[in-house]
Order: structure tokens, then sequence, then C-alpha cells
């Protein structure tokens, strides 16, 4: 038996590389000090899993931005518009790769970045590769033989990661018409040969190929495309071992075509799709190695041994020990580093601690999970990790921290609060209407301001104590009454209190709901240098306390407008969220949908006109799998439509989502029911058109009139070209106009230019439709 690991998180546990990138990036340090906190991160893990007793440790998973964009450079598709730049001016690889990252703005050159897209159904983003049709592929970084090299000087023999040749090609865009970047394979696969004969030479025994797109849906040319690909390798490659990875999905329906493959190990995510274990055993061939990816890479919950084990010792009868893996289900740059970093019992407390791991613990795990499957007679040291592990286990199972009665006889009546159905929209709308009085095309925006530093200071003067809550209450009582007179100027029809008391749209709420706990450095890769610290929700949910309510209700007593609630969307606290595991996330995304219901109807008893629900990952939530789609959809649909349940039909319920990939959704957007829906629509305005114009979206609708995430101040002229084009498709008494998302982090100065232009456009169109 092998024990593994797929990945390890390369930010380094006090987030070193993010640092000095950054400093990099601002000329506070050379590239020689960048390039020295790459050595010192990789030496520090590759350290810790070998101390740890971790059989088979990879290398090339370290990267100073992301490992798609590695690959792009080493296989040499670098875009054209970056050749130039490499040949004259940049020194160095590594500037090269920054430049396809984030772009090039110096020296006379403007180059844009690379696209950058969501990995899978995670909250990591890789960088897109670009492909033309008659698109070379050459050699160009020697990365994965230097890091190899490396570890090999610490005695580590490393199993070095690439992307498979066909998940490398799928998850790039062709940026020319008429060709499909499946036919550029054969052109690939020469550099293929080439790196991997290199580290044959140089001593490798294991190569690990992710090849993740084996588990999601295929069409026949990709599939085969797997075929060409891996008869090529084991042709050019007898000896060499190739481990093929999969994660985030099960093989299902490429069950058959995974088994046929000729490599000498597969790996299955079981904590994702623990049911394709009894089909892979069916059909297993007779040499084939399984690596059982048992630890939960994208999840911050401790391993349960005892389930673990009767697994393992399941599939060691069937294929016999020499056959059997085990690691964690996927690469560990989706956990945060390590929990030991968590020291402070407030807001970590220990018995929740307990319950957690991170990918240094993971490692641990994994390697633990093996001695105790391998061994009869472990000695006490480890027969002591076993019973530690049980009695957490059990601790998790009956924490009266996680288990409210409350929270479970509330959601036993779920049936009763979700027949509480309103009227339909027309018979909403006009009540509405009566209650509003609003002109043609209301202008609102969609919640927050500029949020500035002065504001953010005050936050951690609060949370340091230099701050007494009265006086913090009393400056952003100061921001709310400055909103809402600037919005009542500039003539804004519904406003915003403008969520200066926020730090984050999620971790706001998750503050003050039970059942959430937060970590000091739990920080996971979002891209590039970016990182994230998601809460972690343990146990039931529910609302102690009102939680905008107050900060609502002074804003709305400052004027005769109306204000609208600003909250967050059930699915969007999940998706940003740790979720528990012991019960369906449709579970847990009801009960936090409760809570929030709780907050509109003490809202709308406030008189509160319109209350807003953000669901920004609403899409993000959809299954990797379209089979799986409905049940998500569905669920989800419900959480939303919970949280608004019971409300009169005179209250205006909002929504707001920052994109405007509608098409295979749009039923389901429509079923969520919102008054109003707000969307991101100035990038993309042709999808706009395709969609409403197919599909008669009954509701009223806030097209994005200008890109809140570039400085640049929109021309007045532009959005009414944008509203005119709206007004083609949908019965312009539904449109509303609005940015594309909030404005918390655009300046002021940006800020109140760009509103004015969109009044102006407004205000301009107003004038026409009335004459007309
Ligand atoms: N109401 C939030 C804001 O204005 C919405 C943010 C979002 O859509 N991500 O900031
Ligand atoms: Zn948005």
């Amino acid at each position: 038996m092998i024990t593994h690991n797929l990945g390890y998180p390369r930010i380094g546990s006090n987030r070193e590389l993010k640092k000095s990138s950054e400093s990099y990036w601002e000329g506070k340090i050379g590239l020689e000090q960048l390039i020295q906190t790459g050595v010192e991160v990789r030496h520090m893990n590759w350290q810790m899993q070998k101390e740890l007793g971790l059989d088979l440790i990879p290398s090339n998973d370290f990267s100073f931005y992301d490992q798609v964009l590695d690959m792009s450079l080493m296989l040499g598709a670098i875009p054209e518009r970056y050749v130039n730049l490499k040949n004259n001016l940049l020194k160095s690889e590594l500037d090269l790769y920054f430049a396809m990252a984030r772009g090039y703005q110096k020296e006379g050159y403007d180059l844009t970045a690379m696209e950058m897209t969501k990995w899978f159904d995670t909250n990591y983003h890789y960088i897109v590769p670009e492909f033309l049709k008659n698109q070379k592929f050459e050699l160009s970084s020697m990365k994965f033989i230097d890091e190899f090299m490396e570890a090999k000087k610490m005695g580590i023999v490393t199993k070095p990661v690439l992307i498979g040749p066909v998940s490398f090609l799928m998850l790039g865009k062709e940026k020319e018409k008429n060709f499909d970047r499946l036919d550029l394979l054969s052109g690939i696969l020469p550099v293929y040969r080439e790196i991997l004969s290199r580290l044959t030479i140089h001593g490798a025994e294991w190569i690990q190929m992710d090849e993740p797109f084996l588990a999601m849906d295929l069409s026949q040319k990709e599939k085969e495309s797997f075929r060409i690909a891996y008869t090529m390798i084991k042709k050019e490659f007898p000896v060499l071992k190739i481990m093929l990875t999969t994660y985030f999905e099960g093989l299902r329906d490429n069950m058959e075509l995974a088994v046929q493959l000729p490599v000498d190990a597969i790996h299955l995510d079981l904590v994702k799709a623990p049911d394709q274990l009894e089909d892979f055993l069916a059909v297993i061939p007779d040499k084939l190695v399984i690596s059982l990816g048992i630890v939960d890479g994208r999840n911050i919950w401790k391993n349960n041994f005892e389930n673990s084990l009767s697994l393992i010792k399941t599939v060691v009868d069937k294929v016999g020990e020499n056959r059997v893996m085990i690691a964690p289900s996927c690469s560990l740059i989706h956990s945060p580093c390590d929990l030991e970093m968590e020291t402070d019992a407030i807001i970590l407390p220990p018995q929740i601690k307990e319950w957690l791991s991170f990918a240094r613990q993971k490692i641990d795990e994994v390697v633990t999970l093996k001695q105790l499957a391998t061994t009869t007679l472990f000695d006490d040291a480890i027969k002591a990790k076993l019973l530690e592990n049980q009695q957490a286990i059990l601790n998790r199972k009956t924490s009266k921290l996680v288990h409210n009665n409350k929270v479970s006889d509330r959601l036993k009546n779920i049936k009763e609060i979700e027949s509480l159905a309103r009227n339909t929209f027309s018979v909403r709308k006009e009540k509405q209407q009566k209650n509003l009085n609003l002109p043609f095309f209301p202008l609102t925006t969609i919640g927050s301001f500029p949020q500035t530093n002065e504001v953010r200071r005050w936050r951690a003067k609060l949370k340091k104590k230099e701050l007494s809550i009265e006086n913090y209450t009393q400056l952003i009582k100061h921001e709310i009454e400055q909103v809402i007179r600037w919005q009542e100027e500039v003539g804004l029809d519904v406003l915003v209190h403008g969520e200066f008391e926020r730090n984050d749209m999620v971790e706001y709420f998750g503050e003050m709901l039970d059942g959430f706990v937060f970590t000091k450095n739990a920080w996971v890769q979002s891209y590039g240098s970016r990182c994230v610290k998601p809460p972690i929700i343990f146990g039931d949910v529910q609302r102690p306390n009102p939680m905008t309510l107050n900060w609502i209700k002074y804003a709305q007593s400052l004027t005769s407008k109306p204000v609208k609630g600003m909250l967050t969307g059930p699915v969007t606290i999940m998706e940003w969220s740790f979720v528990r595991d012991d019960q369906p996330r449709s579970e847990t995304c009801y009960q936090i949908a409760l809570s929030i219901r709780d907050e509109v109807l003490d809202l709308e008893r406030a008189n509160i006109k319109i209350i807003q629900i953000d669901e920004p990952a609403f899409r993000e939530g959809l299954p990797l799998r379209k089979a799986d789609w409905k049940l998500y959809l569905n669920w989800a649909v419900k959480a939303f439509r919970l949280t608004y349940a019971g409300v009169k039909d005179e209250t205006q319920i909002h929504t707001h989502m920052c994109y405007a990939e509608f098409s295979d959704i749009i039923q389901s957007i429509a079923d969520m029911d919102a008054d109003v829906i707000t969307f991101e629509c100035s990038r993309s305005q042709m999808e706009l058109l395709d969609v409403f114009a197919e599909y008669k979206y009954p509701n009223d609708i806030g097209p994005g009139l200008y890109d809140i995430h570039s400085p640049r101040i929109p021309a007045k002229s532009e959005m009414v070209n944008l509203l005119m084009k709206a007004a083609l498709v949908i019965p312009k008494e539904h449109i509303w106009a609005n940015p594309d998302c909030g404005l918390k982090t655009r300046n002021w100065e940006e800020t109140k230019s760009a509103i004015s232009e969109m009044v102006k456009a407004v205000e301009s169109i107003r004038e026409d439709a009335l004459k007309s």
C-alpha cells in the first residue's frame, strides 16, 4: 500500500508566497528574493510531507501563480502578443509568466492578461490557455525538471504532477473560429513525450497525470482523445508508471473508457463520488492500481477513520494490498494549510477545532490510515490516534453545539412556510406600484458604495476594542446619512444604505448567525496571490438577533424615498463557506434560508418596502454533471423562495446576480420569482438579447448599464443605447436602471461621475418615452 498526495498548498502557512509575489510586483523586492521564497515554500512542503511519513510526495505542484498557466508556458502555448515582449524586454521566464497572468502595461506596451475562469466547481480560478488553429507547441520551460531535481537533492524521489494532454486542451479556449482545440492533440503529444522522457532519464518512477475531465460529461471525440493520448504514452514509455487522477466527480458513464486506458493507476474521488467504487471494482483490470481519494481535499472536517478503514479493507480484500494507494480526494490547494496555526480559542473554540483537519493534518490522516490498515498489532501511539479520532467523531456527532432542536423543529414545518404563496407577479406589481409610485426605468444601485480605508480602519479598531461600539455606530451612521443625501441629490429613485458596516457580504451575516465559526489563518488560494478565508458552518443555523434591521431603519428614517433592505441569499452564504458534511447541503441551505427569512419579516414589519436578497453564487452552485442540475436547482430555488415566504404582495423582493449567463437556467431564475432581478449585462449585451428574446421573463429586470469592475467612467450615450436595446426585448415598464454590481471597490470620484451619467441617461430616455 502506498500513500500519496495530489498537491500541497503553495501559498505557505503564513502566506509567504502571496506576500513575496506582491512585493515583487510592487518593485519592493528583487526577482532573486521571490525565487528564494519559492524555494523555501517547496522545501518546507516536501520536508513536512516526508517527516509525516508520506510515501509518494508530489513535485511540480508548486506554482508562482497557477498550475494551468505553468502548463501553458511549459508546452509553449504562449499567446502571440507576448512573444515580442519576451524577445525584447523581459529578462526572465518568470516575468513573461507574470505578464501572461496579469497583463503588461509598461514601456509603451498595453497587453491584456489572459482570461481567468473558475476551476471546475471550486473557488480557485485558473488562467485559460489560448489556442490558435495552427498552434505550435514546444517545450518552453524546465520547471518540472528543476523541481524534480531540487527534491531529489533532498533525498526525495517525487511524483511529478502534470495536467494531462486532454484536460489541458479542454481547459483552454479557441481564439480563432472554425477549429476544434482537440484537433491540436497530435501537436501537443510530442511535447508530452519530451517531458516524460526527460523525467524518465532523471529517475522519475511515477507521473501524476491530472485528467479531471475524465469525470465530466464527455463527447465521443473527447473520449477518443483520451484513448489516443494514453495509448501513445504507454507505447513510448512502457516502464514509466502513469497515475491518472480524476476528481470532483465520479467516472459514471466514462467508467469503461477509464479502465481500458493503458495506465498503471487510477485515482478516484471517493469523497465526492463514493458510489463509483463498487462499479469500479466490478470492472477493474488485473494489474491496475487503485488510488483511493478518501480524505476530503476540499473541506475541513476530520476524516472518519472507522469508515475509511472499512472502505480500504473492502478494496484490499478484492485486489490485494499491493494494488491500493490512499490519498486525499483531490489536490490540497483547496484546503487551508495548517490547523495548528489556529491558536485563538475565542475565535475557534477547542471543542470545534477538534473536529477539523487542514492540509497538514490531512497528510497525517492519510499516513495514519495506512498504518492502521496494514498492521494488526500497532503500537500504542497509533492506537491512541485511532481512539482520539473516534472520540472526536463521536463528540461532533453528539455535540450540543451542532444540534439545535429549535432549528430542526422549524425545519419540520418547512412545507407550511413554503405554502405561504404570494399572488402572481402582475397582481403584486400593481400593489407595489401603488405603494412605491416609481417612474419609468426606476434608478437604483446594487447595494454597496465605496468602502474607504477609513471605514475599514474603524472596523479594525472596533475589533481590537480601540473603538467603542457606540462610537463605531455613530461613525457608520454618519456615512449612511451622507450617502442617503447624495443619492437623493443625484436623483436615484430607490436608495441603499451603502453597506459600510460590512466587511464582506457572507462574513457579515455568518458572524451574526449561530452555527458559524471563523479562523485567523485558514487562507485558501483563490487566484494568483489572492486568498480567501471562508467561514465554517459547523452546526444548525439560526438567527439569534436582527442583523441589518437597525441600519436599514436608520437609513429609511432619513428619507421619504424607499431604501432597500439588503441581504445575502442562502445559496451564496453556503457556497462561499466550508459547509458541514453531516447533512445534505440542501438542509443547511434551508436553515440559512429560514434565518434570512426572519430578517426579511423584521424588515417588512419595520415598513421597509423593498428587500434585496443577493444570490451572486447561485449559478456557481450548479453541479458539474448536467444530470444533477435539476436536483440542485430544485432545492436552491426552494431555499431562495423560503427567504420571502409569507411577505405581503406589497413588499417588493429584489435579487442580484453578477453575471448574465442565464440561458441554461432561465426557467429556474424565473421560478425564484423575485419581483426584480438585477444582473451584469454591460459586458455581454448580446447574451441578454438572446436570452430575453427567446424566453419571456415575466418579472422586472435591471440590466447592469455599466461595468463597475473598471475605473472607466461610462458615457451617457452608451447607457442610453443599452437601455434602448433592452427595451427591444423587454417591455419597458419592466426595466430598471442600475450599475452591474456593487460599488464597494470603486472610489468616490469615479462613482459619483458614473452614477450621475447613468441618471442623465435615464432622464433623457424618460423624456422620450413620455413623448412617444
Ligand atoms: N449587495 C452587494 C454589493 O453591492 C452585492 C455584491 C455582489 O453581487 N457580489 O456589494
Ligand atoms: Zn454583483
